[in-house]
């Protein structure tokens, strides 16, 4: 099977209030770019069928180095004909030079970080953009491309139902081939976490919060957009490829600082030093999974999507039979109505979804 690769760009214009991905600001982007164009090269000739290019904010970096990593990575790989490629964008980072050269190297997919179309929400987090800025920036990618994700993030501070509402239905307006939706999480250690701390954040509670969450299905839904995942929609054949090799346990390169790769069940995580990175020292830690890991991990990743868990798959990859071997849980659940059966097996129910974590973790 074709492995994909994630490639990390760790830059952003600012840091939002939220975030805890490795991420930094006013970096010199060169040394950066050189020392990942050395890091690829370790994978000379291997085959991918997906490419994603993820941050940070990779079109923050300026259109040479767009067109050098970018042509690198098609001169390292052989990159099959009809793989997906997608880059992860911000508003006011992108403009037509980059958008057109980005296309004419491959890229056939972009995902836009938009969270709100609030403009009181969005500074509430430190977004560096306003609502106005991501319509224009949506305007001008599906120019080029007809193949776009908005992301999108429920659950933020003031926001209320009628808000978040508007928020979808204003995404929906732009027609993007897949939405992705997740709650915010107050990642500790980030402003937003420190700020709660010393004084609790006006957040949406946990029956706003569900009725949320149930109303953008059935707006999506209603719209043509499939949920596939937990968090992710898309319409027919839109279904981002790469992200379903993770949720399929699939092998992956991951390069860049902070990346993972998981190859043959080992997991290699590469440093989150800017400056041992760019010194060449790049994994940090390689993990061989266990078996009962590759086990626990499978169901897991199999129960976030929404067709769930296939017995057969499950039982060709590691010889064990599903129910047989969980029944008590499964039953369980079953009766509590938070699994039900499938055709192919097992997956969440509505309400399983709203306390997944607590449901999963059983299995581990
Ligand atoms: S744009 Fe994304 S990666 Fe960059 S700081 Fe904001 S949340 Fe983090």
């Amino acid at each position: 099977m074709n492995k994909g690769l994630y490639v990390h760009i760790p830059f952003c214009l600012q840091k939002c209030k939220y975030c805890d991905f490795v991420s930094f600001t006013g970096c010199d982007y060169v040394e950066y770019i050189d020392s990942l164009c050395r890091e690829l090269d370790v994978w000379k000739g291997e085959q991918v069928d997906t490419v994603f290019i993820g941050g940070g904010t990779p079109t923050v970096l300026p259109a040479k180095l767009i067109d050098k990593i970018f042509s690198h990575i098609n001169k390292t790989f052989k990159i099959i004909s009809g793989a997906e490629w997608t880059v992860e964008a911000n508003p006011k980072t992108v403009d037509s030079e980059k958008l057109s050269l980005m296309r004419s190297l491959g890229v056939n997919r972009i995902s836009l970080g938009v969270q709100s179309f609030n403009d009181s929400e969005l500074k509430r987090i430190g977004r560096v953009h306003n609502a106005k800025d991501a319509a224009e920036t949506l305007n001008l990618i599906a120019k080029y491309f007809d193949n776009y994700n908005i992301d999108i993030i429920s659950a933020l501070p003031d926001q209320t139902y009628e808000s978040f509402i508007k928020t979808l239905k204003t995404a929906i307006r732009f027609n993007p081939t897949h939405i992705s939706c997740y709650s915010l999480i107050l990642e500790e250690g980030t402003p937003l976490y420190n700020e709660h701390i010393v004084s609790p954040l006006n957040l949406p509670d946990e029956d706003t919060e569900r009725n949320m969450y149930n109303r953008m299905l059935d707006i999506l839904e209603l719209n043509g957009y499939n949920q596939y995942e937990i968090s992710n929609f898309a319409k027919a054949g839109f279904e981002c490829k790469h992200n379903i090799k993770y949720w399929q346990c699939n092998d992956y390169i991951g390069a860049g600082v902070a990346a993972h790769s998981l190859i043959n069940a080992t997991r290699n995580e590469n440093t989150k030093s800017l400056s041992e990175y760019i010194s060449g020292n790049y994994s940090k830690e390689k993990i061989d999974l266990t078996y009962s890991d590759e086990i626990s991990e499978y169901i897991i990743m199999s129960f976030r999507l929404r067709k769930g868990l296939n017995e057969k798959a499950f039982f060709e990859r590691f010889e064990i039979d599903f129910y047989s071997e969980y029944k008590a849980i499964i039953d369980r659940f079953i009766d509590m109505g938070l699994i039900e059966k499938t055709s192919t097996g097992y997956k969440l129910t509505l309400e399983g979804i709203s306390v997944s974590n607590s449901v999963l973790c059983e299995f581990v």
